[in-house]
Parts: structure tokens; C-alpha cells; sequence
């Protein structure tokens, strides 16, 4: 995979702290799946995340707390439970191994929802303060031309997009802040599917934007 486009350092140090939201976890994960650079730059961050941790000064620890862990070593509460083991999961070229349990289908069979002609959703419903969908755009089209309140990812997975920051292919992840406002188009000859999460709501520019916010609920 020819992948072009990457996370930025503080993205991949806030997954290697655990910190980001369930839906920028799942797609940090999708596209650190594919990418080799992004999974030695991933090494490196959790190798700064432990240097840091040992630098903390030692905390004195409440009298008896060592055998109060060594007597629940002795007990069953620290044994996993036996669960039957699950059946393997259907793999498709296109969904990274993370998201794949999130979708139990191929893209093809999903349940997408029509937004505008030729734009279509398909919302994982994860909850939290943003949001965690698959767009489906049809070649040719575009997404209304929108700055972001908080960060934007996106992952494609199949068909490219481009936008002013360049052009995105399957495996490339466009990494937004606040400061970016971007009107990607889809520009190969199929459907670009791309996987977006954001942790606040969108804010379209311009005439076209504003009708079609409220309609998308983007
Ligand atoms: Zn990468």
C-alpha cells in the first residue's frame, strides 16, 4: 500500500496515552494497521510515554498495599474467565482489521443512508461528543466546503479524494484542526469511502454549506 498521507505527531502520542476519543482511537488504529511508518512512529511515542512515566518521582504506597496484592493474586478475581472462542472474523481487502468488528459486513452490503444525491452515510453510532461515520461519495462530487470546530480525521478506505492539501488514496489519513477549512472532491472513477471522525460538530462555510448543514447534520 502507497500510503502518502499520515498522522501528525500528537495525534499518535495522544493514542499511545490512551487519550483520544473511542471513534479517533478506531481510526488511528485503522490506518496504523496498514502503515509500517506510522507503526515504527507509534513504537517510538509509547518508548517517549515511558520514558516520561519513569521520570515521575515514586509514590509512597499505603501501609500493607503489597499484601493486600499479593492476596488478591491468590483469589479468582484476577483470572480471565473462559469464554468460548469466537468464530474468525470475515476479512475484506478494504476494512482494516479495527474497524472490521465495528461493521460485521462488506462496505457494499452496509446499510447506507442517502444524505444528497450521490452522498451517502453510514453512522457507527458510538456515541461521545463527535462523530464516527462512513461517507460514501460518488465520483465527480463533493463535500460542502467546511472549517471544524474541534479535529477532523479521515481515513480512506477505498477510491481517493482531493482537496487544497492534496490528494488522498486508500490507507491515507487527512489529519484537520481547527485551522483547516478544506472542500474535498471525490476524483477516481468509483465511489470514495472513507471512514471520519470528528470530536465536534462540523462548521460549513459558504451559501451552499449553510443549506446543506441542517439537511446532512454533519
Ligand atoms: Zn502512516
Amino acid at each position: 500500500m502507497n500510503i502518502r498521507h499520515h498522522l501528525d505527531d500528537a495525534t499518535l502520542l495522544a493514542f499511545a496515552a490512551g487519550s483520544l476519543s473511542e471513534g479517533m482511537s478506531l481510526l488511528v488504529a485503522s490506518h496504523i494497521d496498514r502503515c509500517t511508518d506510522c507503526q515504527t512512529r507509534l513504537q517510538q511515542a509509547e518508548a517517549v510515554g515511558g520514558a516520561l512515566l519513569e521520570e515521575l518521582a515514586p509514590v509512597a504506597l499505603a501501609p500493607g498495599a503489597l499484601e493486600q496484592v499479593l492476596a488478591l493474586l491468590d483469589t479468582d478475581a484476577g483470572k480471565p474467565e473462559a469464554r468460548p472462542a469466537a468464530p474468525a472474523p470475515v476479512q475484506y481487502a478494504d476494512i482494516p482489521a479495527p474497524l472490521a468488528p465495528y461493521l460485521k459486513k462488506s462496505l457494499d452490503e452496509l446499510d447506507w443512508r442517502t444524505l444528497v444525491p450521490g452522498v451517502r452515510q453510514f453512522d457507527l453510532r458510538l456515541g461521545g461528543p463527535g462523530a464516527t461515520r462512513l461517507l460514501r461519495i460518488a465520483p465527480g462530487l463533493s463535500v460542502p466546503h467546511h472549517g471544524h470546530r474541534g479535529n477532523e480525521m479521515t481515513l480512506i478506505l477505498r477510491g481517493s479524494y482531493s482537496d487544497e492539501l492534496g490528494r488522498f488514496q486508500a490507507g491515507d489519513v487527512a489529519d484537520l484542526d481547527e485551522q483547516i477549512s478544506h472542500q474535498p472532491i471525490s476524483d477516481s472513477g468509483e465511489d470514495c469511502i472513507c471512514l471520519i471522525a470528528t470530536d465536534a460538530p462540523l462548521r460549513f462555510s459558504g451559501l451552499m454549506g449553510r443549506l446543506v448543514q441542517p439537511f446532512i447534520g454533519l
